[in-house]
């Protein structure tokens, strides 16, 4: 007899989901209180990393060609959910890599594949990723300033990125870079160029915290830096092309993780409830407190479907820009309900470090700037649905 479930995903999925979460229960989350204040390039985190390898668990949404063992980002939400479940996933997964694992893949040559996509694979690289500057709106691609010339077959770079996540760690930078003149359409005017960090010039200039928290994200300036013509990723312009492609995984990749996070509120809003403590207030029986549970059950599932749709779409080649913006948006509804939830549940103790609520609301915070603000999204979704019902047409839904 075939066993009910209510999706299709392979069984690998299924197998390494269920393999995620009890490595996560097991190792990750009895040493979350020690990894808040070691910090994700501890000895800890490699050595956690270090395990998730050894079991076979570690860049598990790499190209298949790179030793990635799931090829659909829609089969893949099952298991980056399940690795989501802690904030200190990216480290010990590789799930941050993994995105630029697969540009690398369609957009760089062999030349770049063999320097920094294998690397990469092998875990003995870090990437970043540098398109927000300091002096511009990182809402607006179209007022980067940093610049790369080409002189003499090398790119001359200068300029400044920040908020740059892993700069304590990262060994290259894909930067968005203007390569156009000040007449060039912005559709022709950025390219994405690879700087290793070690180059001349390049330099971290600070590490910045979010809430009080050191998260990896930092500052870094690109003073006279030159690297070879071949380091440019892709076509020369089509920078805003290639962030597109980059945001359409990239948002879906992170949403699943912030379901993953949301779910963990629930799990530890039910912990609240059964405890003794929760049993002794009564919990179970009040009605409030069950509308918190219901309330954050119905943003997960709902964008859990949102984010399967918009996979969907990404998988067969057809990204949808209004499904994966609204499964963003949804997405961080969630975890933003599921995480003020749980922190009102545990009362004082939930604002404090005695529970990973504080961590996950901090997350659940940057989820609506991260990747496109609220309110960029919603301009953009906005203006491409009222272009939907414009001369009597409408939104396929289907
Ligand atoms: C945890 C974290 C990790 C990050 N990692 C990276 C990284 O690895 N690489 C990288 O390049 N960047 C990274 N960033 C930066 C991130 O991409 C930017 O913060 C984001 O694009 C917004 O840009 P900004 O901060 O410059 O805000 P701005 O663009 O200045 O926007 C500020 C505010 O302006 C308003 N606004 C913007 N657009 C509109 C609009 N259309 N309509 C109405 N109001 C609007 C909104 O209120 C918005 O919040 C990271 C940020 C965070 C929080």
């Amino acid at each position: 007899m075939t066993q009910y479930t209510k999706s299709n995903h392979s069984d690998t999925a299924r197998s390494l989901a269920q393999a995620v979460r009890q490595f996560v229960d097991t190792h990750i989350i009895p040493a979350e209180a020690e990894l808040v204040t070691a910090g994700e390039a501890s000895p800890l985190s490699k050595q956690l990393n270090r395990m998730a390898r050894e079991a076979g668990l570690w860049g598990l949404f790499y190209p298949l060609s790179h030793g990635g063992k799931i090829a659909s980002l829609e089969d893949y939400l099952l298991v980056a959910e399940q690795e989501g479940r802690t904030e200190f996933s990216s480290v010990i997964f590789g799930t941050h890599s993994a995105l630029d694992a697969h540009i690398l893949l369609k957009f760089g040559t062999e030349e770049l594949q063999q320097q920094f996509l294998q690397p990469l694979a092998k875990g003995l690289a870090v990437s970043a990723y540098g398109m927000t500057e300091p002096d511009h709106g990182g809402s607006f691609p179209s007022l980067i300033s940093t610049s790369a010339q080409l002189i003499n077959g090398q790119w001359l770079i200068n300029g400044r990125k920040w908020f740059i996540c892993n700069t304590d760690r990262a060994t290259f930078v894909t930067v968005l870079a203007r390569t156009g003149a000040p007449d060039v359409p912005i559709h022709q005017a950025l390219s994405m160029i690879i700087v290793p960090t070690n180059t001349s010039g390049f330099k971290v200039e600070r590490q910045l915290s979010l809430l009080g928290r050191h998260l990896g994200q930092g500052e870094m300036s690109f003073t006279n830096v030159q690297v070879p013509e071949s380091y440019l990723l892709g076509d020369c312009g089509a920078g805003i092309a290639l962030m597109g492609q980059r945001l359409n995984t990239g948002r879906l990749l992170r949403a699943m993780n912030w379901v993953g996070l949301a779910q963990r509120c629930c799990e530890l809003m039910g912990v609240r409830i059964h405890s003794e403590r929760g049993v002794a207030s009564r919990f179970a029986d009040k009605q409030l407190i069950r509308q918190h549970l219901v309330t954050a059950h119905h943003a997960i599932s709902s964008a859990r479907e949102l984010i399967r749709l918009a996979a969907r779409g990404v998988d067969a080649g057809y990204p949808n820009d209004v499904d994966i913006n609204i499964a963003k948006m949804a997405a961080s509804q969630a975890i933003c309900t599921a995480s003020d939830s749980a922190m009102q549940l545990y009362g004082a103790e939930g604002l404090s470090e005695l529970t990973p609520i504080e961590g996950i609301y901090r997350i659940a915070r940057t989820s609506r700037i991260l990747d496109g603000s609220d309110e960029a999204l919603i301009s953009s979704v906005g203006r491409k649905l009222m272009d939907y019902y414009q001369d009597g047409g409408y939104y396929h839904f289907d």
